[in-house]
């Protein structure tokens, strides 16, 4: 089932993914090379616990499996579900995605974003700016009576012609009470196709996209998912609102770095 939120429960949604988003203005100014992805996860968990919130993923069960960390932390080849670490050291030309949950008042916010450690390479740079831009062209979509294949269209479609791999092995989700709700999400579709967009429903979008295939294998750590070729890939994710009024981004402060994937779009949010 497909859970609707009602304004208030939305409003309450937004408080926790600002939480979310306050972590991420924070760790921008601290990502840089030398630091551990355990000194980042320290920071997220401090500024998420002084809010008042709850980290979502720590704890977080699948199977036998226990998230044990704040932070989901991604570093190059590696597509999410990294786990921090004192041993992990960032360096120059590195990329990260970082991806973070927190539950407040019930309600959670989960937000990813993928970092430049450094200078890194045009190559990448391309990568994450087309990146999230499929993200914010996804965003658009979110209004009522469009489809959830539209959703999934919009990201492969901006992304394909550059000859990415666009991961199909993990997708977003609806978010409300749990962080993953009803119904999947996944970064690829038909325009036109699937279940129909109503007002009150809450989706964390979220592209992957790789430099090569859009193949991926799981570490032996039970989380660590990394492409097949080794080659690198970028995350972004915000949690949306679908409202009558369009979409409203829950997990942005609206100073998300500027890019060209903002130009046109930012004037809706
Ligand atoms: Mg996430
Ligand atoms: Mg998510």
């Amino acid at each position: 089932m497909i859970v609707r939120k009602s304004k208030a429960e939305i409003e309450k949604m937004r408080r926790a993914g600002q939480v979310v988003a306050d972590v991420h203005k924070a760790l921008r100014d601290v990502v840089k090379p030398g630091v551990t992805t355990m000194e980042l996860d320290r920071l997220a968990e401090s500024i998420v616990r002084k809010a008042g919130a709850v980290p979502t993923f720590k704890g977080y069960r699948v199977g036998k499996e226990v998230f044990p960390a704040t932070l989901c932390v991604s570093i190059n080849e590696e597509v999410v579900h990294g786990i921090p670490s004192d041993d992990r050291v960032l360096e120059e030309g590195d990329i990260i995605s970082i991806d973070c949950g927190a539950t407040l008042d019930g309600f959670v916010g989960d937000s990813a974003v993928t970092l430049p450690v450094g200078k890194v390479t045009e190559e990448v740079t391309l990568l994450l700016e087309r990146t999230n831009g499929s993200l914010y062209n996804a965003i658009e979509k979110c209004v009522p009576g469009n489809r959830l294949g539209d959703i999934g269209h919009a990201v492969e479609s901006f992304v394909r012609e550059y000859g990415y791999g666009v991961v199909e092995d993990f997708c977003g989700h609806g978010v409300g009470r749990r962080l993953h709700e009803e119904p999947q999400v996944p970064n690829y579709g038909i325009p036109g196709t699937g279940r129909r967009l109503k007002a009150g429903w809450c989706l964390a979008i979220e592209p992957m996209v790789n430099l090569g295939t859009q193949e991926t294998i799981m570490l032996e750590d039970g989380w660590t998912v990394i492409t097949e070729d080794k080659k690198w890939s970028a995350h972004f994710e915000h949690s949306v609102a679908i409202t009558a009024d369009g979409p409203i981004i829950l997990t942005s402060r609206g100073d998300d770095p500027p890019g060209p994937w903002i130009s046109g779009a930012s004037g809706m949010f």
